[in-house]
């Protein structure tokens, strides 16, 4: 199996996440599911915390963060990328854990347009377009491409622990059970937000990218 199919069924079928996809809608959403290539109004590097993306939303083509490093400065997985901004938390967080003895493994981390690129085209010829469409993002439209989200492995009840104690440590699920109807549920997938926002969003009730679009004004 090809490292990137590997990496994508690792996170997906070893979660368990493909038997479980349950989307809910939560209110009406304030993004589309429309496939298409807008871009997304809050993209600059300084707007980490308020950019929102989906099949509608997109990064600019030549989006890299400045500030990648890797994770092992949170003593994670040195071979992943994440911006610099999200690893004092990030390690705090992983400690916190440790204490309560769950191990955090990162699966994926950073992915250039390139990478999600290759992921993508991977996906389509393992599982099909239908599935490609709905497990991976197309290049510009991922998280993974702002350097502040991050797969974990389901280790030792480490998603369960991530679901109750990330917003602590500024991580938010960004597509729990009150995702939007266009966008699958994913235990594994995390978003840098920082503390406040992170707990403003879990207080809202709310998916991570409604509360971002509500709160910075998404149309
Ligand atoms: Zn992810």
């Amino acid at each position: 199996m090809r490292p990137l199919t590997a990496l994508l069924c690792t996170i997906v079928l070893a979660t368990g996440a493909w038997l479980t996809l349950t989307p809910t809608l939560a209110g009406t959403p304030t993004t589309s599911c429309e496939v298409t290539d807008q871009l997304a109004e809050h993209h600059g590097y300084d707007e980490w915390d308020r950019t929102v993306l989906g099949p509608d939303r997109r990064l600019p083509d030549d989006y890299e963060p400045p500030d990648l490093v890797s994770a092992a400065g949170a003593n994670l997985d040195a071979r992943f990328l994440i911006r610099r901004l999200v690893v004092d938390d990030l390690r705090r967080m992983r400690q916190a854990a440790s204490a309560e003895g769950v191990r955090l493994e990162i699966g994926s981390a950073y992915r250039s347009a390139h990478a999600q690129a290759s992921l993508r085209q991977a996906t389509v010829r393992e599982l099909g377009p239908r599935a490609a469409e709905r497990l991976v993002a197309r290049p510009g439209h991922s998280e993974h491409q702002l350097g502040t989200a991050l797969d974990f492995s389901d280790t030792s009840g480490a998603h369960i622990w991530l679901a109750t104690n990330a917003s602590r440590f500024g991580f938010v699920r960004s597509y729990g059970s009150e995702s939007r109807q266009c966008t699958d549920r994913e235990d594994w997938h995390y978003r840098y937000l920082g503390v406040d926002t992170a707990r403003a969003v879990v207080a809202s009730g709310l998916a991570a990218n409604d509360y971002l679009s509500r709160r910075h004004g998404e149309e």
